[in-house]
């Protein structure tokens, strides 16, 4: 039998219904925020990214920039003498493949500052090589070291060259592969380096990687001096996929030290 609520719950649950996002929060929990700290500062509401399967890709979400929506390669170049090539991977089903021997793409625009980068690989269902050689390609952000796509579920390599390492400079801290054929998820938060009005850095760049979802590099020294940059992803030869490539421009300010 379902108990009743008490009516201190009722009347409680009742007083709720009452309160809106225009009235003012009460005293007790505005605390040290006047209201009109509260009215500049309220963080702007977005709609969160949609649920990605390995079916189907989750739509971006609505502050993002898209660089790739599984029809076209509009938005990318190859990296060919002179740069302006146009990117010659194979689009199908919603995502793009590597063509081996067509050369490294690279996003036609650039993102200034800080900034949060996804996008969705997957290497082949058919395995083939050992070590570095099964499902290579790689992502690269303006100044920053490759982060390493490779088929790393069961294939020994050396630690700073597996998935989600930044390669040859940082080991990933754990390894959250998933097997091939199956769609994984990057996104790396860039933060640039940002100096003091007198010229001396204040911050260090960092980037920092979650691969599917765990943290993999957090907030590495490495790279990160130049005040923009776009996202070019590796041909090693191997027909790895991406897809729902999208990136947010963030406004971080800089880290303070206790007592600044
Ligand atoms: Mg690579």
């Amino acid at each position: 039998m379902k108990e009743k609520p008490s009516l201190a719950l009722t009347l409680f649950l009742g007083s709720l219904s009452f309160l809106s996002a225009d009235d003012p929060l009460p005293v007790s929990e505005a605390g040290r925020w006047t209201k009109e700290e509260i009215n500049e500062q309220r963080p702007a509401v977005i709609t969160p990214p949609g649920h990605t399967t390995q079916e189907k890709a989750g739509a971006p979400p609505s502050d993002a920039i898209i660089f790739f929506d599984g029809s076209d390669l509009s938005k990318w170049q190859g990296r060919g003498k002179g740069g302006e090539d146009a990117a010659r991977w194979l689009v199908k089903d919603g995502y793009m493949e590597v063509v081996r021997g067509t050369g490294s793409i690279q996003t036609r625009d650039q993102v200034e500052g800080d900034c949060q980068w996804h996008l969705e690989w997957c290497t082949p269902a058919e395995v083939k090589g050992n070590s570095q050689g099964r499902g290579n390609s790689g992502v690269f952000l303006g100044g920053y070291p490759e982060v390493q796509v490779l088929d790393s579920f069961q294939n020994d390599t050396y630690p700073d060259g597996q998935a989600s390492s930044l390669y040859k400079r940082s080991v990933a801290l754990v390894n959250a592969s998933r097997g091939p054929g199956q769609w994984q998820t990057y996104d790396i938060i860039c933060l640039r380096e940002k100096k003091g009005s007198d010229g001396k850095v204040i911050q260090p760049g960092s980037i920092t990687v979650l691969h599917n979802g765990i943290v993999t590099q957090c907030f590495v020294e490495a790279g990160g001096k130049t005040p923009s940059g776009g996202l070019q992803l590796q041909d090693h030869g191997n027909p790895v996929r991406f897809r729902n490539i999208w990136c947010r421009k963030l406004v971080v300010p800089p880290v303070k030290a206790p007592g600044q």
